[in-house]
């Protein structure tokens, strides 16, 4: 069987920089103990080996409810954190490592200056997602959360209103595009901002093309991570031979019976070592 790695597979630029600023981090000269606020990336490979370094994983509620003193140091993921994380660590006098990627901060900040100018902010993402939530807390809070066609159906906005609208940078570029086009014809005053990011576009625009090519297609990533999720239901709607796996465990030969050609591609969050592993084990069926 002919194996083809997509030249995208895995980390994009912004978890490569979080890791690399976790995973290189000096723990004799960072103030303890150090916590990392949630996962640094969805994958948790990943995760097993910054434990494994000594930071601990910590959620909001606990971070927020700690005292002076119990947290040294918080590190912000690449997903990034809505202001109340910033002016918690300020008052409570812990020192912050922020992974936060510049893609995500632009997203923050328009969402934060077109609030300010008066638009209402629609937000095109995952509604559980860190991502979302914290553009959603940069921009004051309450955005409209649109994450499929019901929620673009069910949307009532001052029709004489300004409109804003964002993407969580790793949604569906064509979801984005239809949910701007139907804005537009529904309202008068809509800004269309194109947040999804280049690596989220050259990796959707890939999947297509492999999806097409190749007999069968494989999608490494976590379960959680949203933009191997997107990975997966793109190529799936154009080739049914499409499989979904978050580590070579869950390989199955069944899915590769007859087949002379696959894809394999991964999700930004998924680390080369676990690509491998399925490379490896894929060239044994
Ligand atoms: S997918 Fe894009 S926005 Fe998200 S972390 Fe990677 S580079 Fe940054």
């Amino acid at each position: 069987m002919k194996i083809h790695l997509s030249q995208f597979a895995g980390f994009c630029g912004g978890v490569r920089r979080a890791y690399d600023m976790v995973a290189g981090l000096d723990m004799a000269a960072a103030r303890q103990p150090v916590f990392i606020l949630g996962s640094l990336v969805h994958n948790d490979a990943v995760n097993e080996r910054i434990e494994k370094k000594g930071i601990s994983r910590i959620d909001r509620e606990t971070f927020f409810a700690a005292s002076a003193g119990e947290i040294g140091t918080i590190i912000i993921t690449a997903h990034g954190s809505g202001p109340d994380v910033y002016a918690a660590a300020k008052e409570k006098n812990i020192d912050i490592i922020d992974t936060t990627c510049p893609k995500v901060l632009k997203v923050q900040r328009l969402a934060r200056a077109y609030k300010k100018r008066g638009y209402a902010i629609i937000l095109v993402g995952d509604r559980d997602h860190k991502e979302t939530r914290g553009i959603d807390e940069w921009g004051g809070g309450g955005a409209a959360i649109i994450s499929n066609d019901d929620d673009l159906k069910n949307i009532h906005l001052d029709r004489s209103g300004k409109i804003a609208v964002l993407a969580q940078t790793t949604q569906n570029e064509d979801f984005f595009r239809r949910v701007g086009e139907y804005l537009k014809k529904k309202y008068s005053d809509v800004k269309v901002l194109p947040t999804t990011c280049g690596a989220t576009h050259e990796r959707q625009e890939e999947v297509k093309r492999l999806a097409n090519e190749f007999e069968t297609v494989l999608v490494i990533g976590s379960p959680e991570s949203a933009n191997s999720n997107r990975l997966y239901e793109i190529a799936k709607e154009i080739n049914a031979k499409t499989y979904f796996i978050e580590n070579a465990d869950q390989l199955e030969d069944v899915w590769f019976k007859g087949v002379k050609s696959a894809a394999v591609t991964a999700g930004a969050s998924t680390p080369e070592w676990v690509i491998e592993d399925v490379i490896n084990h894929l060239r044994l069926i």
